[in-house]
């Protein structure tokens, strides 16, 4: 801490973000990468939009691409906003949307940025325990509440709402807004967006690093009424009138075109997925249901941190969470079919070596 601090960044904790090893030729399960690069369409895009132009700025509303996504969904372009990654489009809306006298909701377990971001912004919150079996049950939300931010599917544990659940829950709090972040959307839930048109207090955040591979492009988007979409708006042009640079419009444009890429790379991770819990679940761990390109399992004979530096000694990433309810349990990111194989063999070997007691 320095003289030279404002006081109110003074005791802030900071969001850790899952490791990015400098040392080459690790196999990366530990962040939900996509293991697939990017459509070839988008590098292109990108390669294009690398030319003398990059002396001008870019467009500060991203026209085309919020056309592009409006368009996808049948809605206007009113009803999109973007941002750089999710993480900034959620940390407007925290600010934008969720700053009231009443505490905004989310799960106990859940994407570690939203306390994070109430800390910065002095918002008054209040975290909803997922029921035994680590679920949300929307009857917990049935209170008065400054807002209802929820993880579909939740992270870390990639369990998922249906739609009715989501429609419920937006009847039920009618006087605040509820966020929905579809990170993991298309891996296997279904999305809240073809209720924007009924409910005006529903946002959806959605963000182009995982189902799309361009975690390093910066890409995140809300949709809503165009409302909360003005609200957002008008956050960012008193932060930053260009958050999407040259390369990341033309990159995520030429990504959301190319569907067919999209579809062939989140249909293999979804079938990987699933060979991967089972083999995972043979070798006696614990595994959630999964809704997203990721597991949260457990072993009741292992310690999660002690496996999880077991396999980093063997050149495999996994992420553990250090909360209470969840130290048991290790997030495991579904990688290429050979990483799948290498992380089940570490494993045998692990348990070869330490037999359980
Ligand atoms: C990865 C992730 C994000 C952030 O995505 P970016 O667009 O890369 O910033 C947001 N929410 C959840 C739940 C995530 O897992």
């Amino acid at each position: 801490m320095n003289k030279f601090w404002s006081d109110c960044i003074r005791g802030l904790q900071p969001y850790t973000p899952g490791e990015q090893p400098r040392i080459r030729g690790l196999i990366k399960l530990n962040t939900n990468e996509n293991p697939y690069p990017p459509s070839p369409a988008a590098i292109d895009a990108i390669r294009q939009a690398a030319c003398g132009d990059l002396r001008l700025y870019p467009d500060p509303e991203g026209t085309e691409l919020q056309r592009t996504i409006a368009g996808s969904f049948g809605l206007s372009e009113n009803q999109v906003f973007l941002g750089n990654g999710s993480d900034e489009v959620l940390a407007f809306v925290f600010l934008a949307l969720l700053k009231h006298e009443r505490p905004v909701f989310f799960p106990d377990i859940t994407y570690s940025f939203y306390p994070v971001y109430c800390a910065l912004f002095d918002i008054a919150y209040e975290t909803i325990p997922l029921d035994g079996t680590f679920r949300i049950d929307i009857a917990d939300y049935r209170r008065q509440n400054g807002g209802i931010v929820l993880a579909n599917p939740n992270a870390p544990t990639g369990s998922a709402l249906d739609r009715e659940e989501v429609r419920e829950l937006l009847e039920m709090t009618p006087g605040s807004v509820v966020v929905v972040d579809e990170a993991y959307v298309d891996f296997g839930a279904v999305s809240a967006v073809s209720l924007v048109k009924e409910f005006d207090n529903l946002l959806v955040v959605r963000t182009l690093s995982k189902s799309h591979s361009l975690a390093g492009l910066r890409v995140g988007f809300a949709i809503g009424n165009p409302s909360l979409i003005e609200a957002l708006r008008l956050v960012k042009n008193c932060f930053n009138s260009y958050p999407l640079d040259r390369l990341a419009l033309a990159g995520a444009e030429a990504a959301l075109r190319d569907r067919e890429y999209f579809e062939e790379t989140r249909r293999k991770i979804m079938a990987d997925r699933e060979r991967l819990a089972s083999e995972i679940a043979s070798l006696d761990f614990e595994v959630f249901p999964s809704s997203a390109n990721f597991l949260f399992v457990s072993h009741s004979d292992y310690d999660a941190a002690d496996l999880m530096r077991l396999l980093r000694e063997r050149r495999i990433l996994v992420r553990h969470f250090k909360g209470e309810r969840i130290s048991r349990f290790l997030r495991i990111s579904v990688g290429l079919p050979e990483e799948c194989d290498a992380l089940v063999n570490a494993l045998r070997e692990i348990f070869r070596q330490r037999p359980a007691i």
